[in-house]
C-alpha cells in the first residue's frame, strides 16, 4: 500500500484498500464464473498481485446475451426515451459523486497518473449526460413525401444485444463512451472489459447496479479475449460488436463474426504524426508534442507518436524536446505530481523494452532518462526519444503504444504529406502552421481520421471520432453513434388506392 499517496482521497483509499474477488456482472446480479475459474489483476506499481476476477467462458457469455436479450425484449426495449434519460443521468451523477474513488482506482489498476485519470472519468459522467441530452434532439427519423399517394419515413430502432469489447487504455472512460449511447439509443448491454485493468470495469457495474437499471439491460463478463472476447463476437444474439483495441485484435474479430453477419465499429490503433512547420508558434508546439506522446503513459491511441520537424528548426526544437524529456516527473501514478506512470503490465513493458533494442539494432540513438532507483519494481519506461530514425523502419511503422517519440525532420511541405500518409495506420495526426492555408491544406492532405491544426487532442463531444486505413472502420461519437447503434427502418405509407398490378386474375367471359 506504499503507493497510496497523501493524494487519494479517503474514500479512494478505502475502496482500494477493500478490493477482492472481482465477479461478473451478470442480469443484475454479481456472481462467478459458471466454471469457478479466475486469473490474477496485478499492481503495475509494484509488480505485485492485487485481486482475482472472475475468467469468463462460453457460458457465461451464453447467460450474459440471453439476460440482455431478454431485458432488451421486454421492459427496455419499450421504455420511452426520456425514461431512458433519467436512467442515464442518474449513472452520470453517480460517477460524479465518485470520481474521488474511481480515478484512484483506475491509477492503481493501470499505472494512469492520477491527475489524468480525474479528468477521464469525468469525461465518463459527460458522456452520459451528452447522450441523455442527444438522443431526445437528434435520434430523429426522415419523412420523404415521395407524391399525393405514399409518405414514407424512417425509423431509427436499437438493434438488440450490443457486444462491447474495450481496450485497457483509459478503460473506465473508453467503457463509458460505448456503454452511453448503445443503452440511449434503447439496445441493451454485454461488455468485455479489458482483462489488464478490471477494477473499474467492476466499479462501473456497481454504480449501474446502484442506479437500478431494470435486470439484464448491462452485463459484464470479465476474461480473456480468445475465451469470453471471442464467445460475445460469435454470439448469435449479439449482432453488434464495437469494438476499441489493437488492429490485428480487430482483424481477428472481423474474420471471427462474418459468419454471424456482425456488425461491427472498428476503433484501432494508431501512429500518429505531428508536423511542425518553420513558421509555427514553436512554444505551443513543442507543448502539444510533449503532452501528446507522455500524456497517459503514451498508452494513448491518438499520441503523436511521429514528429516531423522542419529541418530549418530542427536542431533548437530537438534540444528542447530534450529539455523536457529531462525534467518529465516519472513517479507514483497515484501522487498528483507524477506526469508519467509505470507501463499497464509487465508484459506490455516487455513489448515496449523490445522496440526500443529494435531501434538501436535499426541504427536510431536512444534519448532518455533513467528511471529512480526506488521505481525499479515497477513496469517504467523512461520517456523516450527516438533520434536519427528514418520512415522505413520498423519503429516508425509500428505502434509502440508508450512514451516513445520518433523524431525526423523534413524538406517541405509535400515531402512531409509523402512521409506523413507513409504508413498503413490512419488515426490521428497534427500540424503547427501560422499559415492558416497550409494549415488546412496539409490538414486535408494527411490520410488520417482526425486531424488538429495548431491544436492537441481537444475533443468536443459532438464531434466524430474514428480513423481510416488500418486504424478503423467507421465513426463513434456525436450523433454518428446513433448510425452504429440503431438499425434504419423504412415505412412506406400508401395515402390512396394507388394502382396494384393484376396478376393470375381470373378474366370474367
Ligand atoms: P487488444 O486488442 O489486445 O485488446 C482489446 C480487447 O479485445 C480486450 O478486451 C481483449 O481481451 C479483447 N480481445 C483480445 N483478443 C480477442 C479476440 N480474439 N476476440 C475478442 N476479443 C478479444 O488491445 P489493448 O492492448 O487492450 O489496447 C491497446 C490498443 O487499443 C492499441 O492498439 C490502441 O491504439 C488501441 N486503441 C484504439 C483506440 C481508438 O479509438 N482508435 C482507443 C484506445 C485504444
Amino acid at each position: 500500500m506504499s503507493t497510496l499517496r497523501n493524494n487519494v482521497s479517503e474514500d479512494g483509499k478505502k475502496v482500494i484498500q477493500n478490493i477482492s474477488t472481482i465477479q461478473q456482472y451478470i442480469n443484475g446480479e454479481f456472481v462467478d464464473s459458471s466454471s469457478h475459474q479466475t486469473f490474477t489483476n496485478y499492481n503495475p506499481y509494484t509488480n505485485e498481485p492485487i485481486n482475482e476476477v472472475a475468467s469468463g467462458n462460453d457460458r457465461d457469455i451464453d447467460i450474459a446475451v440471453a439476460a440482455a436479450k431478454k431485458a432488451f425484449n421486454g421492459e427496455w426495449g419499450r421504455l420511452p426515451i426520456q425514461r431512458r434519460m433519467v436512467y442515464l443521468n442518474k449513472i452520470a451523477d453517480l460517477i460524479d459523486e465518485h470520481i474521488e474513488e474511481i480515478a484512484p482506482l483506475e491509477s492503481y489498476d493501470t499505472g494512469l497518473p492520477l491527475k489524468q485519470t480525474k479528468k477521464m472519468v469525468a469525461r465518463a459522467a459527460q458522456n452520459f449526460r451528452f447522450y441523455a441530452e442527444m438522443v431526445s434532439s437528434r435520434l430523429v427519423g426522415e419523412v420523404y413525401q415521395v407524391d399525393d399517394e405514399f409518405l414514407n419515413y424512417t425509423i431509427h430502432k436499437p438493434v438488440g444485444v450490443a457486444g462491447l469489447i474495450t481496450p485497457w487504455n483509459a478503460p473506465f472512460m473508453l467503457e463509458t463512451w460505448k456503454i452511453a449511447p448503445a443503452l440511449a439509443t434503447g439496445n441493451t448491454v454485454v461488455l468485455k472489459p479489458a482483462e489488464w485493468s478490471p477494477l473499474t470495469a467492476n466499479r462501473l457495474a456497481e454504480i449501474i447496479h446502484k442506479a437500478d437499471l431494470p435486470k439484464g439491460v448491462f452485463n459484464v463478463v470479465h476474461g480473456y479475449g480468445e475465451t469470453a472476447g471471442a464467445a460475445l463476437v460469435r454470439h448469435p444474439d449479439a449482432p453488434l460488436i464495437s469494438f476499441t483495441g489493437e488492429t490485428k485484435t480487430g482483424v481477428e474479430i472481423q474474420k471471427n463474426g462474418a459468419e454471424a453477419m456482425k456488425q461491427f465499429s472498428m476503433e484501432l490503433g494508431g501512429k500518429s504524426p505531428i508536423i511542425v512547420f518553420e513558421d509555427a508558434d514553436l512554444d505551443r508546439a513543442l507543448d502539444a508534442c510533449t503532452w501528446g506522446i507522455f500524456s497517459f503513459n503514451g498508452e494513448r491511441c491518438t499520441a503523436n507518436s511521429r514528429l516531423y520537424i522542419h529541418e530549418s528548426v530542427a536542431e533548437e526544437f530537438i534540444e528542447r524536446l530534450k529539455t523536457r524529456v529531462d525534467h518529465i516527473q516519472v513517479g507514483d501514478p497515484l501522487d498528483l505530481k507524477t506526469e508519467v506512470g509505470p507501463l499497464i503490465h509487465r508484459e506490455h513493458y516487455n513489448n515496449v523494452k523490445q522496440y526500443l533494442k529494435i531501434a538501436t539494432e535499426e541504427g536510431a540513438e536512444l534519448y532518455q532518462t533513467t528511471v529512480p532507483d526506488d521505481l525499479r519494481q515497477g513496469c517504467y519506461v523512461p520517456p523516450t526519444l527516438l533520434l536519427n530514425v528514418e520512415q522505413g523502419m520498423r519503429v516508425v511503422q509500428e505502434e509502440i503504444f508508450g512514451p516513445v517519440l520518433s523524431v525526423m525532420t523534413f524538406r517541405d511541405e509535400a515531402d512531409v504529406i509523402e512521409k506523413a500518409n507513409a504508413v498503413r495506420y490512419g488515426l490521428a495526426g497534427y500540424v503547427w502552421t501560422k499559415d492558416l492555408q497550409r494549415g488546412h491544406r496539409v490538414a486535408h492532405a494527411v490520410d488520417a481520421g482526425m486531424l488538429w491544426v495548431n491544436s492537441q487532442n481537444v475533443r468536443d463531444l459532438r464531434t466524430p471520432f474514428g480513423g481510416s486505413k488500418h486504424s478503423g472502420i467507421g465513426r463513434e461519437g456525436g450523433h454518428y453513434a446513433f448510425e452504429f447503434y440503431t438499425e434504419v427502418q423504412i415505412i412506406h405509407v400508401a395515402m390512396g388506392d394507388h394502382h396494384i398490378p393484376q396478376f393470375g386474375k381470373p378474366t370474367t367471359r
